[in-house]
């Protein structure tokens, strides 16, 4: 497994290569979800293909006051692991390498990043979409994988895929879960034990929404209604925004249908958590 962290060493890695080229970009603190994408893309890739898993914790996406200095970091573990899952390249670049100093060019979507996530996080999505677009040329994958936990962000790259015709094929994946059901995520660290207890109730609330759909109920507020229940249970929880969605433009439905899919945020302590579900 190739450990790469300039540029320069990059460009020479990948020159000439051929076959699937598979990217998984994450932040690090590799976990089961992440784990589950890397198995993912190795499958993909067979015996021919090839498997990278970028580690970057990027700046551009945290706003001031955000969790840039304490999000966790654990690069030894990450190594053992992608090491452990077959990985044939990690890139993981310093700061200084992806950003100079007076860095001024981004990558904007400007439809699906308004709402939900973009909305209570300016700036988030253009972070997002100009570290993935940047890391899409420098690694120059066929595929790419992310993972359904972020929905919104999915949306987002799709978008951005489209509109600016990049030669990258985007893979969404099932999100992974704590057998209680809590979306597994690397901020789940941040909870306290009480919070840690209670936070399965967003999960909970959402599998409420999808059982009154299956029940035949298809009016946004009457789902909603469902899912707040259990979540409304959970010690001070913020709830951010709860909508019923279209699964491509983000826009909110006024008739549930199958693949729509329900969006949450909330903020319990000091943690930002989000999940979502497809209505069956
Ligand atoms: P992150 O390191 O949080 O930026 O995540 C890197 C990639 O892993 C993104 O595509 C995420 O959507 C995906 N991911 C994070 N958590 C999960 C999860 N619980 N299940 C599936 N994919 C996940």
């Amino acid at each position: 497994m190739q450990i790469i962290r300039s540029i320069s060493s990059l460009r020479r890695a990948i020159e000439g290569a051929r076959g699937k080229r598979i990217l998984v970009p994450t932040m690090g603190a590799l976990h089961q979800g992440h784990a589950a994408l890397i198995r993912r893309a190795r499958q993909r890739a067979g015996k021919s293909g090839s498997v990278a898993v970028s580690i970057f914790v990027n700046p551009t996406q945290f706003g001031p006051g955000e969790d840039f200095t304490r999000y966790p970091r654990h690069w030894t573990r990450d190594r053992d692991l992608c090491r452990k899952l077959g990985v044939d390249l990690i890139f993981a670049p310093p700061t200084e390498v992806i950003y100079q100093p007076d860095h001024s060019c981004y990558v904007e979507e400007t439809a699906v990043s308004e709402r939900y996530c973009g909305a209570s996080r300016p700036g988030h999505f253009r972070g997002v979409s100009t570290v993935v677009c940047q890391l899409f040329h420098l690694l120059q994958p066929t595929e790419a994988l992310f993972g359904e936990k972020d929905y919104q962000q999915l949306c987002v790259i799709r978008r951005m895929v489209r509109d600016l015709h990049l030669p990258v094929k985007i893979v969404g994946c099932p999100t992974v879960r704590e057998e209680d059901g809590l979306a597994m995520s690397s901020r789940n660290a941040y909870l306290s034990p009480g919070e840690r207890a209670a936070a399965p109730n967003l999960y909970r609330g959402l599998t409420m929404a999808r059982q009154c759909f299956s029940e035949g109920i298809t009016a946004p507020g009457r789902l909603k209604q469902a899912a707040r229940r259990p979540i409304r249970k959970i010690p001070g929880l913020r709830l951010e925004y709860l909508e019923l969605v279209d699964p491509e433009t983000l826009e909110p439905v006024r008739r549930a249908a199958p693949e729509s899919r329900m969006l949450l945020a909330a903020r319990l302590g000091s943690t930002r958590l989000i999940d979502n579900i497809a209505m069956s």
